[in-house]
């Protein structure tokens, strides 16, 4: 049986789908990358903006179509999408198995029970706070499947935490993912191991709230500090990334201090702000000021020289006039990120803003702030971008470029440094998974590119 797993959304799912695609593979199933060869498809949703939900719906209307000449095939549908809609996404015509994240550990049994009885399944959690026992399946499931499929070679996601507490006022996390737990520092640290014996070279670890990781064991408290001191103890291991911080000043200084001290862990801090407008930061349910996250920032660069930062913001939240608008622009040009992401606010059935909040700021408004905030950052990255002119950097292969062979001349590579930059150079097939050093020739806001340096 031939199963097609295609992703939407962030990290969390892409991980999610990794440990799905190997345990299926465990089980016997193929996984193929085209959708036309499957006999079943899985699509891994995501329910933070609306047009991720309509992008998800309007692939299953494709399958309902399928379905009619091909009845056999099984489609099931899993992530935050399945855990937010269940019953409902169930009586779409198209779908057989509907599966939240908590759920994923079923994710073989689903599919080989829709197969053999042609039932629909929902499989999602009536109390979003899980059992210990349900925490300890999900974990043994992440342990037990190795978390580099589908990754780049040599790189592998590990979860050092699921869910989140924050419930930001626009945000459906919490409510489909559940509140945060992080998990055992061993269990953690075995399975990098794992990967490392595998050939990983970059683990980025994951949380939603990643910074507020905390675990209690023996008298002690273990932080993410500790956790990127223990993972850059593990051999093998040649870089270490963590997504996404929240803004919030415990462990900060730990955690930065980490980043400067151990030298596998990179010098990049995804830390969002979403809005630079005290006002709507207290409407979004945010727990820091403007000030506040600019002050971390400030911290954070007098800890570790050299380090990049990235940011989102979201545009045309309920209430956001003219006014909070400049203030977001304001702090765009302080932080002077390396790149930051900019989304239209969109309201999320079930979270508070969708319940209290009307969103009164027009379509159009919306679009005009997106565009000049990404105009204000592009201008910054494309400076910042510069710097690098004539400079060697350190590139983690990940294979070709969207154009792998540009204008018909040699075949271009792409990869990314510790800071996460993109960078786009001609080399050989063989390089995705290796160090290599590049001679940066030219620039653009995103992306840089050169040529192998002579060693
Ligand atoms: S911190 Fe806020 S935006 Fe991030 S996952 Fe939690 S609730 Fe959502």
């Amino acid at each position: 049986m031939r199963i097609f797993v295609q992703t939407y959304g962030c990290q969390m799912n892409k991980l999610d789908s990794a440990l799905v695609t190997a345990a299926l593979k465990e089980a016997g199933f193929e996984i193929v990358d085209n959708e036309k060869e499957a006999d079943a498809v899985l699509i891994n949703t995501c329910s933070v903006r609306e047009h991720a939900e309509q992008r998800v719906l309007s692939h299953l209307g494709n399958l309902k179509h399928i379905k009619e000449s091909k009845p056999e095939l099984v489609v099931g549908v899993i992530g935050c999408m399945a855990q937010r809609m269940g019953g409902e996404l169930l009586k779409h015509p198209a779908v057989d198995i509907v599966c939240g994240p908590g759920q994923i550990t079923q994710i073989v049994e689903l599919v080989k029970n829709a197969v053999e009885t042609k039932l629909k399944t929902l499989a999602v959690s009536e109390n979003i706070r899980k059992s210990p026992a349900d925490e300890k399946c999900l974990d043994d499931f992440e342990s037990q499947y190795d978390s580099d499929e589908e990754q780049p070679p040599g790189q592998a996601y590990v979860r050092v935490m699921r869910g989140c507490n924050n419930f930001c006022s626009y945000c459906i996390v919490p409510y489909v993912r559940g509140p945060e737990v992080s998990r055992e520092p061993k269990v953690i640290i075995e399975q990098i191991k794992r990967l490392a014996d595998d050939g990983v070279k970059q683990i980025t670890l994951l949380g939603q709230t990643v910074n507020s990781y905390e675990y209690k064991e023996g008298g002690k408290t273990y932080s993410l500090a500790d956790i990127l001191e223990m993972a850059n103890a593990v051999s093998g291991i040649e870089w270490i990334k963590f997504v996404t911080n929240y803004p919030a000043e415990k462990y900060f200084e730990q955690i930065c201090e980490a980043m400067r001290d151990l030298p596998k862990v990179c010098r990049y801090l995804h830390i969002p702000a979403q809005s630079g407008s005290d006002k709507i930061l207290a409407a979004m349910n945010r727990k820091y000021t403007a000030e506040q996250y600019l002050e971390l920032l400030e911290k954070a660069r007098a800890i570790v020289p050299g380090i990049a930062v990235a940011g989102d913001f979201i545009v045309g939240f309920p209430g956001e006039t003219d006014e909070d608008f400049r203030q977001t622009v304001e702090l765009a040009k302080k932080a002077r990120y390396r790149n930051c992401f900019v989304f239209k606010y969109s309201p999320r059935p079930g979270t508070a803003g969708e319940r209290k909040l009307k969103d009164d700021v027009p379509a159009e408004v919306k679009r005009q702030r997106n565009i000049e905030l990404l105009a204000v950052q592009e201008k910054i990255s494309n400076e910042l971008s510069k710097e690098f002119l004539e400079k060697i950097v350190t590139v983690l292969v990940e294979g070709h470029s969207k154009k792998p062979h540009l204008d018909g001349g040699n075949l271009q590579l792409v990869g990314r440094t510790d800071t996460d930059w993109i960078v786009v150079f001609e080399g050989v097939e063989n390089l995705a998974g290796e160090f290599v050093k590049v001679k940066i020739a030219r620039s653009s806001p995103l992306t840089l590119f050169g040529s192998l340096a002579a060693d």
